[in-house]
């Protein structure tokens, strides 16, 4: 009995999977299929990058798999540095190539589109393929007895548990070993799904899981350990809606009442049993609940920075800053609570940490389309932003984008804003970059900061891109051909919109490319071609008396 796992990656508010990120999807799929009896040397992973570079050789794989599970499904597309997505015709050539059973599962469930602003459309033509309707690990585990394939017809839909993921989580640990990133590969940590609200926004599939459904904080260190032992050191904390809600406790209100206790309980643990983690982030906050139960949230906040790694991002959805948009969407906060949740955040986190970026930083979702919206919430918006700018605070990145609405949700059908305000919207996204995200990214990283730990991973011409590991991490080019797959630490010199130029730090003077000497903040170009025409210098008095280098310029440099 062979399995075969095909990564289409996910893209959803609460949960990402694509690389360097693995899914908890993957995991636990293959958790619960050794759990029913198949070995681990017979389940196979594959990612969709994977087998577009090698289709010959994937195809065999495919035909010869009993079991094709496919995971795929974009609720929130992005742009991605190095990798795309499972498109429909791929999954039309799989079903079409496999010749055992094939599962479908993921987001894609709720329907396909591939970017947002585009109502999501539901699969069809799939063949004797089966779509999950609710959780494709679970109904993998049922479609599996005892090593063997039971009939889909006999299969329930139904949701796991969280005790089954419990379990699942630890027994599929060792396939992150199949991810051709490994060991550079993330994992996206689950606490709990559902949304603990009372009423929700108009758009969101979060509520489609039900009340939240919260994970024992010792299930979480145990898979936390499990992945550890399987050579992961790159986590993060984003599977669920709102990380400052985990085990929080519902006394009535709109809002569950954090619960510190618990989320100290779960970062202590996490680094008791990953002494040597790399990075440990985390990923959405409700801004509501921060401005909602600031005490409690200011405690959870201190926590998070003293047990993380810096570089950390609280992404929060904010939406709108238009109250009739607010209002007719059942958002989570107004614009002056968004801006005390800003401040708390910028409070405990805007020191800079040991990455060379600050600790922990806000990053802002709006969604655009929504119900109400008019050309005043554009400068409603701006506006907002601006403020945020103007008043000192730092904020991580701005996510704009525009409503794709799945069925199911009160969004569904009533998205005649998206094409109403195309043009208001390109025009507005414009105007952010240039005179918000720029002036902020100068703020937050500024030229001469050292950047630690940058992953180079894709050359483009003369270029090199790289991250850090985390999440949203800063998208970095060095103005070189560098070797991919490996780790650098950088000073930055310059700023795009959402992105930064560097030069290697420290600079090798005696062997430095003229064209990153010149780049090195306060030399200049003349500078540079003394200092290149008079190398190499056995040390650094040699170096200033024959160039009269200022000392200070030499911080970013060595010999
Ligand atoms: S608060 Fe709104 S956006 Fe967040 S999970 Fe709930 S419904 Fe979704």
């Amino acid at each position: 009995m062979k399995a075969l796992i095909i990564d289409g990656y996910v893209d959803e508010p609460a949960c990402f999977g694509v690389p360097p990120y693995i899914s908890p999807y993957i995991r636990y799929l293959a958790g619960a299929m050794r759990e029913q009896g198949i070995h681990t040397q017979d389940i196979f992973y594959s990612a969709i990058d994977s087998i577009r570079l090698n289709p010959k050789d994937h195809e065999t794989i495919i035909r010869e798999a009993d079991l094709v599970v496919v995971i795929a499904g974009m609720t929130v597309p992005g742009k991605y540095l190095r990798s795309t997505p499972l498109n429909l015709q791929e999954l039309h050539s799989i079903i079409r190539t496999a010749t055992g059973q094939v599962v479908i599962g993921g987001p894609i469930r709720l329907g396909f589109s591939s970017e947002g602003g585009k109502k999501a459309s539901i699969l069809s033509g799939l063949g004797n393929a089966h779509c999950c309707g609710d959780d494709v690990e679970a109904f993998v585990y049922d479609l599996l007895k005892d090593g063997m394939l039971v009939d889909t017809a006999n299969v329930m839909e139904r949701f796991r548990s969280v005790q089954e993921i419990g379990r699942w989580g630890k027994k599929g640990a060792f396939i992150i070993r199949q991810h051709p990133d490994y060991p550079n590969v993330m994992c996206e940590l689950e606490t709990y799904r559902g949304c603990g609200r009372k009423k929700h926004c108009s758009f969101c599939t979060e509520p489609f899981y039900g009340r939240p459904d919260h994970r024992p904080v010792d299930d979480v260190i145990s898979e936390v350990q499990a992945l550890y032992e399987e050579g992961a050191r790159y986590f993060r904390i984003g599977r669920q809606p709102d990380l400052l809600s985990y085990q929080a406790k519902d006394k009535g209100g709109d809002l569950p009442v954090p619960n510190p206790t618990a989320i100290e309980s779960l970062y202590r643990g996490i680094r008791s049993v990953a002494p040597d983690l790399q990075v440990l982030h985390m990923d959405n906050a409700n801004p509501g609940t921060i401005a909602a139960f600031p005490n409690e949230s200011r405690d959870i906040l201190n926590t998070i920075v003293k047990y993380h790694t810096s570089g950390d991002v609280a992404a929060m959805g904010m939406e709108s800053a238009d109250p009739e948009v607010i209002r007719r969407n059942g958002l989570k906060v107004f614009p002056d609570e968004m801006f005390s949740a800003i401040e708390l955040v910028n409070e405990v986190g805007a020191k800079r940490g040991a990455s060379g970026m600050p600790e922990l930083l806000p990053g802002l979702n709006f969604v655009h389309g929504l119900m109400g919206e008019t050309k005043e919430t554009f400068r409603l918006n701006y506006d907002f932003l601006k403020k945020v700018l103007d008043s000192g605070l730092l904020l991580r990145r701005i996510n704009i984008r525009q409503v794709m609405a799945f069925e199911g949700t009160p969004m569904f059908g009533n998205d005649a804003a998206v094409a109403k305000h195309k043009k208001e919207f390109l025009r507005y996204k414009e105007k952010v970059r240039k005179e918000v995200d720029l002036p902020m990214l100068r703020k937050v990283v500024p030229a001469g900061t050292v950047l630690r730990n940058v992953l180079l991973e894709v050359n483009d011409g003369n270029t090199t891109f790289g991250r850090q590991m985390g999440s949203y991490p800063l998208l970095i080019g060095l103005p070189s051909k560098l070797e991919t797959g490996d780790y650098l630490d950088v000073t930055v010199i310059n700023h795009g919109f959402r992105s930064i130029t560097a030069i290697p730090y420290p600079l090798d003077i005696n062997n430095a490319e003229l064209e990153f000497l010149q780049k090195v903040p306060g030399m200049g170009k003349v500078l540079a071609a003394k200092i290149f025409r008079e190398r190499p210098y056995k040390d650094t008095q040699e170096l200033i008396i024959k160039t009269g280098v200022d000392a200070d310029i030499l911080k970013y440099t060595k010999l």
